[in-house]
């Protein structure tokens, strides 16, 4: 099926120009920006085949809305994700396998699949954080 190929390219074109994670709709924003005539709901299944196919990651926000973002890494591996500034370090998670194989297999369960993305700050926003936190306690110095 060579159905809707250029939009395909051009939604994974997007995606591999975008830094972080990038919901469909803000994609599509920035593919109308550009003079795209690409559709939302085109957007949404170029990105869940791009997903499916492993040439994007895919996550939940903590918000619950679906994210996407070009992956430099084919396989299955795990996320570390910065909740701040959206900084995505790509790691392997060989204890995760062990586990989730093992549980799987007590359960009787094969195929077993498994998405985990670890969700934090990262070491540049924490020392913002801390900043803030600092500033915070000066607090009984004004007034
Ligand atoms: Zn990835
Ligand atoms: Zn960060
Ligand atoms: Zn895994």
């Amino acid at each position: 099926m060579k159905r809707n190929t250029w939009q395909r390219e051009a939604v994974r074109e997007a995606l591999d120009d975008t830094e972080g994670f990038i919901s469909a709709q803000a994609l599509h924003s920035t593919l109308h920006a550009s003079g795209s005539p690409i559709g939302l709901a085109t957007v949404y299944r170029a990105l869940g085949d791009l997903a499916s196919s492993g040439e994007a990651d895919s996550l939940q926000s903590p918000e619950g809305e679906a994210l996407y973002r070009a992956c430099s890494t084919t396989g299955h591996h795990h996320h570390l994700i910065c909740r701040n500034c959206g900084l995505t370090v790509e790691i392997a998670a060989d204890e995760v396998e062990a586990w989730a194989k093992g549980v799987a297999a007590e359960h009787g369960f094969t195929q077993a699949a498994h998405v985990v993305d670890v969700f934090g700050l990262c070491a540049n926003c924490t020392k913002l954080v801390v900043a803030d936190g600092a500033d915070s306690k000066v607090e009984a110095d004004r007034g």
